[in-house]
């Protein structure tokens, strides 16, 4: 059996680190494709998704802070930074780029690698498809934060536990008491519609980002279900 080997894509423009980076990916079991500019970077996350970014600060081109900025618009592929000096540590966590993990240099390969392992381990149990380029939807869950066509949807908390039982099942259909006993956690004093009335103002949500779209689907007598984009 050929398991496909997860792509990595780096971002570091100093040969030697790159190329060490490189070599301990290889040895791991992952695809690195390597570039030297961040411009290159966003070029190839345009054509072929990847597993996860490792992504240099200091760029010749951009700085990797862009660079998260730019591929986050699009996708919600996991971000390793790596940073040469420590205000850039603060930067990062100050920006909220949405990195999901940072190194500073030196640091060892097999440090790198074991990160890796963490953030794909940590995204790919929480997230939908994490790396497709331009990824319909983006479950945040630790920050509670769904984003839809790269943008984050400014949610009430019922909208947000609503959306999140069928975004983490695109295709399945639920039933109103199924989302109201989901969503609300004291389903008791809430009345049927209270379903259809949460889902009416999910879809106006998702109408601004995406007037046609229409991504959650009425199904008569059963309930509902979010449309499944291949
Ligand atoms: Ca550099």
């Amino acid at each position: 059996m050929t398991e496909k080997r997860p792509t990595v894509l780096v971002v570091e423009d100093e040969p030697p680190i790159a190329e060490t980076i490189v070599y301990a990916l290889k040895t791991e079991g992952f695809a690195p494709v390597w570039h030297t500019t961040g411009s290159e970077a966003l070029a190839t996350l345009r054509r072929q998704s990847v597993a996860l970014v490792v992504l240099d600060v200091g760029l010749p081109d951009m700085s990797g802070f862009d660079v998260c900025r730019e591929l986050r618009r699009t996708h919600a592929v996991p971000v390793i930074f790596l940073t040469a000096r420590s205000g850039e540590v603060d930067k990062i966590v100050g920006l909220e780029l949405g990195a999901d993990d940072y190194l500073a240099k030196p640091f060892s390969p097999r440090e790198l690698t074991a990160r890796i392992r963490a953030v794909l381990r940590r995204t790919q149990a929480s997230a939908a498809p994490a790396s497709a380029p331009a990824a319909v939807w983006h479950h945040d869950v630790e920050r509670c934060r769904i984003a839809y066509r790269g943008r984050a949807l400014d949610l009430t908390r019922n909208e947000y536990r609503l959306l999140a039982v069928l975004v983490a099942a695109p295709g399945r259909v639920f039933s109103r008491d199924q989302l109201m006993e989901a969503a609300w956690p004291d389903p008791g004093a809430a009345m049927d519609r209270t379903v259809d009335a949460h889902i009416k103002l999910l879809r106006g949500k998702l109408r601004a980002v995406a007037p046609e779209a229409d991504p959650i689907v009425t199904h008569r007598g059963l309930g509902y279900a979010l449309r499944e984009e291949t």
